[in-house]
């Protein structure tokens, strides 16, 4: 499942890409089609061409086209994220083979020999870690590991949606 997410969920968008899911955030189309704010039609077209479900909190726009997008209400990123696992039947793992680069949606790949990348890490996460991704996209690049933060949203996940409580 593809999706393309309006400009209000950026922090959703982050988050469903470490999900391994296929998201393309509608402000990083804002340089490609050189116009701000990016009209319906567009998103609308773009989504149909790249078989993308719309994530819209604009209920105007999710009427216009209501089989191919989701309507969300509310705020916090874990209150969507909720929203869009009792519509969709989503799975919300993270897999870092799996996931892409919260940055740019790109694919990762494992670094082999952490020493490659030695040079762009603080030195504590380093000498703690083992295991690193770094997104594909040569303009990106960005590195990935199993910190902390990647703890924080399992646990959060798990409180959040499991337990059934609001945010
Ligand atoms: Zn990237």
């Amino acid at each position: 499942m593809k999706f393309l997410t309006d400009s209000m969920f950026g922090k959703l968008t982050r988050f469903l890409r470490i999900f391994s899911y296929d998201t393309v955030y509608a402000n990083d189309l804002i340089d490609v089609y050189e116009l701000d704010p990016i009209p319906d039609d567009i998103l609308r077209e773009f989504a149909e061409k790249t078989n993308r479900i719309v994530i819209t909190r604009d209920y105007p726009f999710h009427n216009k086209i209501p089989d191919k997008s989701i309507y969300l209400e509310g705020e916090g990123v874990y209150n969507f994220l909720k929203q869009l696992k009792e519509k969709l039947d989503l799975e919300y793992n993270i897999d870092m083979q799996h996931a892409r680069c919260s940055l740019c949606n790109s694919e990762l790949k494992k670094i082999e020999n952490k020493n490659e990348i030695k040079d762009e890490l603080n030195e504590s996460t380093y000498l703690y870690y083992d295991t690193f991704y770094q997104c594909v996209n040569p303009e990106c690049q960005k590195i990935f590991w199993n910190g902390p933060h990647i703890e924080e949203i399992k646990r959060r996940l798990k409180s959040k949606l499991i337990s059934g409580s609001d945010i």
